[in-house]
C-alpha cells in the first residue's frame, strides 16, 4: 500500500498514481472524479456536475462526500 498519493478533495490517501496522472479516477472515499481539465480549485468541474474543488471540500468535511447529491444514488 506505499507510494498512494493523496485526493485533491479528501486528501486521504486513496491514489495508485499521481493525481495529474490519474484521468477520470474516482476517489473511493469522497467520490470526487479527478478532472483533469481545471486549473484551479474555483473552476467548475464538468466531471463533478458542475461542482469546485474548493464546495467538494467544503461537502467533504460537512457530509462526508465530495457531492451530496450522489448520496440518493449510492444508498439504492
Ligand atoms: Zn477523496
Amino acid at each position: 500500500m506505499a507510494n498512494h498519493y493523496c485526493c485533491p478533495c479528501c486528501g486521504q490517501p486513496t491514489y495508485p498514481v499521481a493525481p495529474e496522472n490519474a484521468l477520470a479516477y474516482i476517489c473511493p472515499v469522497c467520490y470526487w472524479e479527478n478532472d483533469l481539465f481545471v486549473h484551479t480549485d474555483d473552476e467548475p468541474s464538468d466531471e463533478n456536475r458542475q461542482l469546485t474543488l474548493n464546495q467538494a471540500r467544503e461537502n467533504y468535511r460537512e457530509f462526508g462526500i465530495s457531492d451530496p447529491r450522489l448520496l440518493e444514488n449510492l444508498r439504492r
